[in-house]
């Protein structure tokens, strides 16, 4: 693994900006047709309208491509746009889409309300299990999407047995790698066929750019998608990109400090009498612990769950008692506090919740950078 690198800036005369600057230019111009065509046929560099691609863009996906190991990685305007490029550019009508139960819950809906519009079937797995995904597969089976640690019951997919699977039925895997992020989890070296993330989230860091990345291991796949991503207009905004390269150079450090605090932190919670249950994958006690060994090593990640009892009133006492900011995101500098009954899993009945294995009492802990020892009495000084 090597450090993140500070994509190079462009020279001015005999100098070079140390870090690069923000190009919101929509259009470049150039000499003329011929140069025009070269540039649209990649055989010179350079920009033409900036939805097909700018400066910004290109310097953030290269960044994430020597992460994740591959090139010809994307950023576009989201997380959700970088699911939908990935969804648009493998699967048409009459094909299969086979995802995991637990995936973030915009990426279920699109599963259960966009793409069977545009005549693309869907179905869900459990990926801890890798014969509930063998079981439904069809014959028209295409690609299997699948988040290698599920939010926020932090379940760890059976990425080794679902790699296995997509070989021998010749599908799609597709990995979104947000919650482990390219250190916790090499996804290219598991088998898999296209990487997703929310930069928004841990990459980034800083909660104020929304964007995307998607890449393919296959060139013609990677062309796809650059394809889908002008033509739907999945474009990121150049000030993003840039926020999320200058968030990115520290992403090393924040990672490793915030996975560090969050072992803490879910020990000290287990030790907790206020507390009912701990989920962490760093710990002996969580179901998936083996697995996540095996595929995480020591990078654990920064999310830790814990349930109280008492219900929505014990619940609602302690989010206003406790200092941390109380909300629906994840991956900041600063740690947060989320509900899934009243967030991420509001759309389920009490009862679907529950089947989760997700109370009233239910939350999780996205920790960021703070020294551990407050994070800890954060949460512990606001228990009931
Ligand atoms: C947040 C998130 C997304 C969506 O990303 P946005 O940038 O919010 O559109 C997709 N997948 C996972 C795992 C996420 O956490």
């Amino acid at each position: 693994m090597s450090g993140i690198k500070r994509p190079t800036a462009p020279a001015l005369g005999h100098s070079r900006p140390l870090s690069r600057g923000i190009e919101p230019s929509v259009v470049h111009t150039s000499r003329g047709p011929s140069d025009l065509d070269a540039i649209y046929e990649g055989q010179a560099p350079g920009f033409t309208y900036s939805r097909e691609g700018h400066a910004n863009a290109s310097a953030l996906a290269a960044m994430i491509d020597e992460m994740e190991g591959v090139t010809g990685g994307i950023a576009v305007s989201s997380g959700m746009a970088a699911v939908s490029a990935a969804a648009l550019s493998v699967l048409k009508a009459g094909d299969h889409l086979l995802g995991g139960d637990q995936l973030y819950g915009r990426s279920l809906r699109m599963m259960t309300q966009e793409l069977p519009r545009l005549g693309i079937e869907t179905s869900v797995f459990d990926p801890t299990e890798v014969a509930t995904a063998r079981a439904a597969l069809r014959p028209n089976t295409k690609a299997i999407l699948v988040e290698v640690v599920s939010n926020p019951t932090l379940r760890v997919a059976d990425m080794e047995g679902l790699a296995a699977l997509a070989r021998e039925a010749g599908l799609i895997l597709i990995v979104d790698n947000t919650f482990t992020t390219p250190r916790g989890f090499a996804p290219y070296d598991h088998g898999a066929d296209m990487v997703i993330h929310s930069v928004t989230k841990l990459l980034a860091g800083h909660s104020d750019a929304m964007l995307g990345y998607v890449s393919a291991r296959d060139s013609d796949v990677a062309a796809r998608l650059r394809g889908v991503a002008i033509t739907w207009g999945l474009t990121p905004s150049p000030f993003d990109c840039w926020l999320a390269e200058r968030g990115m150079l520290s992403f090393d450090l924040r990672l490793e400090r915030a996975t560090a605090t969050a072992a803490a932190l879910a020990d000290a919670l287990a030790a907790h009498p206020g507390v009912s249950r701990v989920l962490y994958p760093g710990r002996a006690d969580h179901p998936d612990h083996a697995r996540a060994k095996a595929l995480l090593g020591t990078r654990m990640g920064n999310m830790v769950s814990f349930e109280i009892p008492g219900g929505r009133d014990a619940a609602e006492a302690l989010a206003m008692r406790c200092s941390l900011a109380f909300a629906p995101t994840l991956g900041d500098v600063a740690t947060t506090l989320s509900h899934a009954a009243s967030s991420s899993h509001r759309g389920l009945t009490p009862e679907g919740r529950a089947a989760l294995g997700m109370g009233e009492g239910f939350f999780r802990v996205s920790v960021g950078i703070e020294p551990a020892e407050e994070v800890i009495a954060a949460l512990t000084d606001a228990m009931p």
